[in-house]
Parts: structure tokens; sequence; C-alpha cells
């Protein structure tokens, strides 16, 4: 196979291009190992409510302990792993081990929280997909609703029909479903209606400057609302600031998820957040309309 690519016409040659071409196909073979080797390893990061102050969920997110690179994020290697169709038996780990952690969790008597696990249009594309759902569950005796799943308005748009299948199918085994990155990519009101969902992500591009930008303010500003009327929870991705965190709460946003709170950590790290049950420290509540 990589005999095949390394004969291909460089149409528009480069040093650069053959370096990053050598660099692909090394990741490339690193990857096909690392399940067997049980490199791949879930972080946690908490999801905090903007009324309580507290953990109430978490968002599972895979990490590649590599033994040359170290630490490698998901951005280097998930979207390689979906083009040399590794993404399923990766994503498969992911649900088993956090299905497993969670099972763990609750036999030590530890108060668990709902976590979400990203799916891939892989998954959804897969008519088995709710049956090894159900199956995982099963196999650590885990009740539905200690799992969530996060998926994008893209995942969805390859079969539609199939898609609202599976999402349906998930909810009615009682597995609460969030749209991720809302806001980037074709985000739409037309989807949030057909398809069953329980809470919106805002993407993190929004967040980031909403005290600077007006425009990404009023986004964020209509989003939550819009959300609302439809019943959905929000959830704000990448908070980083007290600034950002008065902006949402102002607007009524219900849940936070960033490194104001707490980057991704390893499990037994986030163990002792559940333990501990840390609160964000969230002021006096200040309503919008006594605002301007
Ligand atoms: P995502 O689902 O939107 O996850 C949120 C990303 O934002 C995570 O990056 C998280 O670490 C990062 N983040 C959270 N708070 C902050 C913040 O305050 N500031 C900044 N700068 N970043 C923040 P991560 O872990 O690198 O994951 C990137 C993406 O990789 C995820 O985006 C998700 O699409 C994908 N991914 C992660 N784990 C899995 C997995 O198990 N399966 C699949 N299919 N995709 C995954
Ligand atoms: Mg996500
Ligand atoms: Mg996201
Ligand atoms: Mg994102």
């Amino acid at each position: 196979q990589s005999a095949k690519r390394l004969g291909e016409p460089y149409l528009y040659y480069s040093p650069a291009m053959n370096a990053s071409h050598a660099a692909r196909l090394a990741l490339e073979s690193e990857l096909l190992h690392a399940l067997d080797a049980q490199e791949f390893v879930v972080y946690y990061q908490p999801r905090v409510d903007l009324v309580s102050g507290r953990i109430v969920s978490a968002e599972a997110l895979i990490r590649w302990r590599h033994p040359q690179r170290g630490l490698v994020f998901p951005g280097t290697f998930i979207p390689l792993a979906e083009e040399v169709g590794l993404i399923e038996p990766i994503s498969d780990w992911v649900l088993d081990a956090v299905c497993a952690q969670q099972a763990r969790w609750l036999q030590g008597k530890i108060d668990v929280v709902p976590v979400a696990v990203n799916l891939s249009a892989a998954q959804l594309r897969n008519g088995k997909f709710v049956q090894d759902v159900t199956d995982a569950l099963s196999r650590h005796r885990l009740p539905a609703h200690h799992i969530e799943f996060e998926l994008t308005e893209s995942m969805v748009m390859n079969d539609v029909e199939l898609a609202a299948a599976n999402l349906q199918a998930l909810k009615a085994l009682g597995i609460q479903l969030s749209l991720d990155d809302f806001g980037t990519g074709h985000s739409s009101l037309a989807h949030l209606q057909r398809f069953p969902f329980d809470a919106v992500k805002i993407d993190r591009a929004f967040i980031r400057d909403v005290n600077a930008n007006a425009g990404n303010a009023a986004i964020a500003t209509a989003v939550i609302a819009m959300a609302h009327s439809l019943h959905l929870r929000v959830v704000a991705e990448g908070v980083e600031t007290e600034g950002q965190l008065q902006f949402l709460r102002r607007r009524r946003c219900d849940e936070l998820q960033g490194f104001y709170f707490s980057e991704a950590v390893p499990a037994a790290q986030f163990e002792t957040m559940l333990v501990e049950k840390p609160l964000l420290t969230l002021g006096p509540q200040v309503d919008e309309d006594t605002l301007l």
C-alpha cells in the first residue's frame, strides 16, 4: 500500500510536501498499532452548571500516549483514523472504556455524572451501531443514562434518514444527545427540530472573544435564546475567563466547559473531583435586564 503511494506522481512536488507525506505514513503505521499496544487513554473534562456551580457531567476526550511523541491530541490523529478506516475500532474502544470506568465508579460508590462520548460519522452510518451501544452497556451492566453522545451537524448530513433512525433509537434507550460545535459548518434550526437533541454546545470560536466582538456576542445570545425556546439546554465550550462566564450567566446559559474551570484530566484526577465536588465560584447573579 505504501509502495503504491510512494509511486504516485507528485504533480506539485516540494521537499516540504515529501516530508509531510513521509510523516503521515509514519503516523499511520503507528496508529495501526496503537490500539493493540493499549496506547489510547480517555481524559475527562467536567461540565459545570451555571446556577449551582457544580459538576453535572463530563466529556470523554481521547488522548494517545505515544511512546516517543508523548501525549498526542485527537486533532492530530482522529482525521487520519477516519481516512484510513480506523475510526470505528477506536470509537468502539472509547465507548467501552467509558462504560467500564463508569461501572467501576458506580461499584466503588462514587457519585458519578453522565459522561458524553464524541461520535464519528462512520458510527452513525452503521446500521449495527445501536446494537453495539446496547451490547457495550450490557457488557458493563451500565444503565443508559450514565452515557451521553455528542455529534456535529455534518455527521448527520451524509444519510439523514439512517442518522435520524439511529438517534431516535439511542434516545429510546435513554441516552442524551448533544449537538456539538454549534455555529460552525451548516448550523441550521431545522436540525435542532428534526433530531432529538437534549442540548446544544456553542462552539469555542464564538465564546473566545464574546466580550470583544459584538457579532459573536450577538450570535451567542441568539443561540441561547433560540435553544431555550426549543427546550434545549445550552453548554458553552471553551470558557477560559471570568468575563466569558459572566456574559454567559447573564444570558442564562445552562452549563460551562472550559479551562476556566478545568481542562480534561485523567480518570483518577476526575475521580477526585467527583469525590471532592469542587464548586465554581459564581459571584452575584446579575440579570441581563438590569444591565445597560
Ligand atoms: P470537541 O468535541 O469540540 O471537544 C472540545 C475540545 O475543546 C477538546 O479538545 C477540549 O480539550 C478543548 N477545550 C475545552 N475547553 C477548552 C478551553 O477552555 N480552551 C481551549 N483552547 N480548548 C478547550 P481535544 O480534546 O483536543 O479534542 C478535539 C476534538 O477531537 C474534539 O472536539 C472532538 O471532535 C474530537 N475527539 C476527541 N475525543 C474523541 C473521541 O473519543 N472520538 C471522536 N470521534 N472524536 C473525538
Ligand atoms: Mg465534543
Ligand atoms: Mg465541541
Ligand atoms: Mg470543538
